[in-house]
């Protein structure tokens, strides 16, 4: 288990990543990633600390982190769940790349090797590794948006989605890139694939590896910072903090060594490694926990927000911070119920149960725009009577103006609510803001990619039968047909 130091440390090295048109010299004191690299130490500092029972007894013997746990029982997803849970909540939830997230795809891949065929040792070895070691693993593994209507062999060039550029032997040369490396800047591998359905031609794109961030060739071009130019932590408490910049990532002919190779041009087993192993149910079990949490954070804060302005004690505005309080709940409830009945595999892996997870990822787009709609409904304009800056509240010719006129009858000092109304801009409208609601819509692909999750996870076979057995109990007057339950049974 390493410490938020050790994790700090880890991060000085090579790697390229270019902000504001120029090569970022040292992530951890970057101002636009030292915010997130503080926040990432603080929960290394978290796990390794034995009284939060966050480590694990692996297969092997060792103690590792629950992140990279593979689940065997449900008592073993509960525990997993704690353990994840512990950790959102120290970001609020608004860390959707946590360490936890790919950690939970790397568990997938190892406890089904199969899938991998004669690259498994090498799937069961960086797994090892990385648990071992307490690595911080990211992932891209969306070909960048060109266009859409066109398989990768179809693009206007040969390497614009990643793909094998050259074949040596003792590894693979890829050229290319990927979107959309969130928190990749500050991990210490990257895990690169493709998720999206690929087909005959593609063979080229159809691989799975991994990489250092310092290998050589290897670009990250991040989107604009939310943290750098803001004046402080009071004015924008979750820019600051959690911001964990989403990077666009470029291969510039990046040598990776076989044992880093997990699938090699198979279309098949590109595809397996996230479906046919439980890497995507894990990493999407993760992802609710997180989201969980989120909501919690958010639904507290509308409550906060309409007992400062002592509008909690009208009928229509519990009616809202009621419906919130049922979109945190579904979500919360989803999640134990795919936890409650989970199956277990053949493998002897604990699987959350799909219907339920994907039920709820399916949704998740829908209850976070609703979620955000209702806050800033409750907020009203209270968010723009804020000051510019915490300056205002110590600049001795406006400090009493802002002492004055923003308050709250609870008895809440200026600065208290100035604090509070400050987050919720940050949960509703400032850019960090509004990336979040642009990353519950997408991370896990468009809506109409996890709706089709859902589609294909719930199991229409049961309430297809149960309409067919109720049009089967009658017929057309005078000519009843209706059959009994054996009848229909038999067809
Ligand atoms: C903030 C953020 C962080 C992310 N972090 C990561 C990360 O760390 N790693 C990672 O791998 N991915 C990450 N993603 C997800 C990923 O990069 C994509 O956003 C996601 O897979 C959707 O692809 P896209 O954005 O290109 O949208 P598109 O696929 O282009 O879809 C955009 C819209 O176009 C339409 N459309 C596109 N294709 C079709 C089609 N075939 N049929 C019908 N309609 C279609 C739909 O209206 C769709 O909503 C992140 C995304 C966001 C927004």
């Amino acid at each position: 288990m390493r410490n938020g130091k050790q994790y700090v440390e880890s991060l000085k090295d090579n790697r390229t990543i270019y902000i504001g048109g120029e090569r970022v010299k040292d992530v951890t004191t970057h101002p636009a990633f030292a915010g997130i690299v503080n926040t990432f130490s603080k929960m290394y500092d978290m796990s390794a600390d034995p009284a939060n029972g966050m480590t694990y007894t692996t297969e092997d013997g060792t103690v590792a982190n629950k992140m990279f746990m593979i689940p065997r029982s449900r008592e073993d997803l509960a525990a997993r769940r704690e353990a994840m849970y512990k950790w959102a909540e120290a970001t609020c939830g608004f860390a959707g790349r946590s360490p936890d997230h790919v950690a939970s795809f790397l568990a997938g891949f190892a406890s089904h090797p199969e899938v991998f065929g004669d690259r498994a040792k090498y799937v069961i070895d960086f797994y090892k590794y990385a648990r071992d070691n307490d690595l911080f693993v990211t992932y891209v593994i969306i070909p960048p948006q060109i266009d859409r209507s066109k398989a990768a062999n179809e693009q206007e060039e040969k390497f614009l989605p990643v793909g094998v550029y050259e074949e040596r032997e003792d590894g693979i040369v890829v050229r290319g890139s990927q979107m959309l490396g969130t928190s990749s800047a500050v991990s210490n591998y990257l895990f690169c694939s493709c998720i999206t359905p690929l087909r005959p031609g593609d063979e080229d794109y159809a691989i799975s590896f991994v990489v250092p961030m310092d290998a050589p060739g290897l670009k990250l071009y991040a989107r604009p910072s939310f943290a750098a130019d803001k004046p402080s932590t009071f004015d924008y408490p979750l820019s600051t903090q959690y911001d964990e910049s989403d990077s666009l990532v470029v291969f510039e002919d990046v040598f990776i060594p076989w044992e880093h190779v997990f699938v090699y041009k198979d279309i098949e087993a590109t595809r397996a490694q996230f479906h046919g192993t439980p890497a995507h149910v894990l990493g999407n079990n993760q992802a609710q926990t997180r989201l969980s949490a989120k909501l919690k954070f958010v639904i507290g804060v509308a409550r906060k927000v309409t007992e400062m302005n002592g509008t909690d004690k009208f009928p229509q505005v519990q009616e809202r911070l009621g419906e919130l309080a049922s979109q945190a709940a579904m979500v919360e409830g989803m999640l134990m119920a795919s936890e409650y009945q989970c199956s277990i595999d053949k493998n002897g892996v604990a699987r959350p149960n799909a219907r339920y997870l994907y039920g709820v990822v399916g949704m998740q787009d829908t209850i976070y725009s609703s979620v955000i709609r209702i806050l800033r409904e409750l907020v009203g304009g209270g968010v723009l009577q804020v000051p510019s800056s915490y300056k205002e509240m110590i600049n001795p010719e406006t400090k009493d103006d802002m002492r004055k006129y923003i308050r709250s009858s609870t008895g809440a000092k200026g600065e208290e609510k100035v604090k509070l109304f400050k987050l919720a801009w940050d949960i509703i409208g400032s850019e960090f803001g509004g990336r979040h609601q642009q990353y519950e819509m997408f991370y896990n692909g468009a809506p109409f990619v996890v709706k089709g999750y859902s589609f294909r996870n719930y199991g229409y076979g049961e309430p297809v039968a149960i309409v067919d057995r109720f049009l089967a109990s009658y017929g057309l007057p005078g000519n009843e047909t209706a059959k009994t339950e054996k009848e229909i049974e038999v067809g």
